[in-house]
């Protein structure tokens, strides 16, 4: 990968926080932007660019789902009840039988049941070049799987070698990684114990404790460590509580699922008497250092009461749509201005702005209306001053996702602006794309159009990561090692 004092790059077009401005000269030192000028003329050493934006924060990933992804396709072979896996989630769940979240958790189960550190490795660094090519620079990857080889339970040892595993993939490729491990216990309300499949996400908390000490000790610019629940059913409340305290102690973020599924709010007021984001907010009292992942299933005084707070929800709307679990309240969450990120969850989709493109059609398909989340933006502005729909999201996201991740304090610089982390992806002009395509509609181009687009060169941190669509920490490593393992897996 070059690394060089200072660069400059040359970007025919650069999406600043303003908007669009073209002929910008971007320098970049010690892995921040020095200075970004637009209507410039190139110099003789630039690095030429046609199209450049800041790098998005993908705020919720699964790694090792990434080689699970086009496999659950087809109904599972079970029969009726096989599902449940234990009591957590609730009747809703075992009848009828038919084909949902839960039954693809199991063949999600089956699939970390078979992880090994060295497997999780080269899953991982597929899934982070797909990433980066996606228009992501960093990514958070919330983490269950603390099994030092397959077959095993989770324990201290595991959770240092998955994290070394995970943090080896995301240097080979230079995505920045945000490491979030997650306390797992019970496998439902009321500590029911967690069933056979989920022997490998289990950590005493003393353990998690420890492992999160220790992952601070591995930190660098491109690693930070961030803390975590895996949900209301799988730790207790006061388990929740201290480990939200470990992170604001710390300055760290907090993350947790919530509210994804119908039938985990059912389980939910069953064991509390109440919907879990109101025993979330009640208990555990979240604040901007939060990230709420999913939150698909608010009720109107659960979103109020929760956009109040300053913490960010994470959507995952590729996944969620995926997996049938419903879909987020967009607009009012977006009239409130309060925080929204984006994740690739179980990474059935790898890019940015195909996210994106999902997260407002989803809204339109339930609402029968278009441009909800522009709508939603200039409420009360009138219909003159509202942006175009990718362009809100766009900075929705921008933001929400650095503050999701710990990177975005009040006072830290986000995007192509002087002092920001130097995270720019940029694109190719193809022609059929951004023809006839300015300001007003250019990022319209890169999230509406038919096929999503790829990135042709990524930096992050001030480090090409990606130059002419390929991958230079890569070219050194075998790279027929994913296919090669995913055949031997599933066509065995
Ligand atoms: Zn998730």
């Amino acid at each position: 990968m070059k690394t060089s004092a200072t660069e400059t790059i040359f970007a025919a077009w650069a999406r600043l926080p303003g908007g669009w401005a073209r002929s910008v000269r971007l320098t970049v030192a010690a892995g921040r932007f020095a200075s970004v000028e637009p209507d410039q003329r190139p110099g003789p050493g630039d690095i030429r660019v046609d199209t450049a934006l800041p790098g998005l924060v993908n705020a919720h990933s699964h790694a090792f789902q990434r080689a699970l992804v086009a496999r659950s396709e087809a109904p599972a072979q079970a029969a009726p009840g096989e599902f449940a896996g234990g009591d957590d989630v609730g009747s809703a769940v075992r009848s009828p039988r038919v084909d949902s979240f839960w039954s693809w958790r199991e063949a999600m189960y089956d699939l970390a049941a078979r992880m090994s550190p060295d497997a999780l490795r080269v899953v991982a660094r597929q899934l982070y070049a797909e990433l980066l090519a996606g228009g992501y620079t960093s990514v958070v990857e919330f983490h269950y799987l603390f099994a030092a080889e397959p077959g095993e339970p989770g324990s201290r040892r595991g959770a240092r070698v998955m994290m070394e595993a995970v943090a080896q993939a995301a240097r080979d490729v230079g995505i920045r990684l945000i490491w979030v491990p997650v306390l797992y216990a019970y496998s439902g309300f009321g500590d029911a114990p967690p069933g056979p499949g989920q022997r490998p996400f289990v950590l005493a908390e003393d353990d998690y404790v420890a492992h999160l000490e220790e992952a601070m000790e591995l930190e660098g610019a491109l690693c930070r460590v961030g803390a975590g629940v895996h949900s209301l059913r799988a730790a207790s409340m006061d388990m929740t509580q201290r480990v939200a305290a470990w992170a604001r102690g710390k300055g760290r973020p907090m993350h947790i699922h919530i509210a994804e599924q119908p039938a985990e709010i059912e389980a939910c007021l069953k064991a509390t008497g109440q919907r879990p984001v109101s025993f979330l907010l009640a208990e555990a009292r979240p604040d901007a250092s939060w990230c709420l992942v999913h939150a698909t299933h608010m009720d109107a005084s659960e979103r109020d009461m929760l956009a109040a707070t300053g913490a960010a929800v994470c959507v995952c709307p590729t996944t969620e749509a995926n997996l049938g679990d419903g879909l987020f309240g967009l607009a009012p969450w977006l009239a409130a201005r309060a925080p929204l990120a984006i994740g690739s969850d179980s990474q059935v989709g790898t890019n940015a702005y195909d996210e994106l493109r999902w997260l407002e059609y989803g809204q339109r398909l339930a609402s029968g209306t278009r441009n909800v989340a522009s709508h939603a933006e200039g409420q009360g502005r009138g219909a003159a001053r509202c942006r175009p729909t990718a362009d809100v999201l766009f900075d929705a996201v921008l933001r929400g996702g650095h503050r999701a991740a710990g990177l975005g304090g009040e006072t830290e610089r986000i995007g192509l602006v002087a002092g920001a982390a130097a995270d720019l992806v940029a694109f190719r002009d193809e022609a059929a794309r951004f023809a006839g395509h300015a300001d007003a509609s250019r990022l319209s181009a890169l999230v509406f159009s038919a096929t999503p687009p790829r990135a042709d060169r990524v930096m992050t941190a001030g480090r090409w990561v990606l130059a002419e669509g390929a991958c230079p920490g890569l070219a050194a490593l075998r790279l027929s090692e994913f296919g090669s393992m995913m055949d031997s897996w599933f066509q065995a």
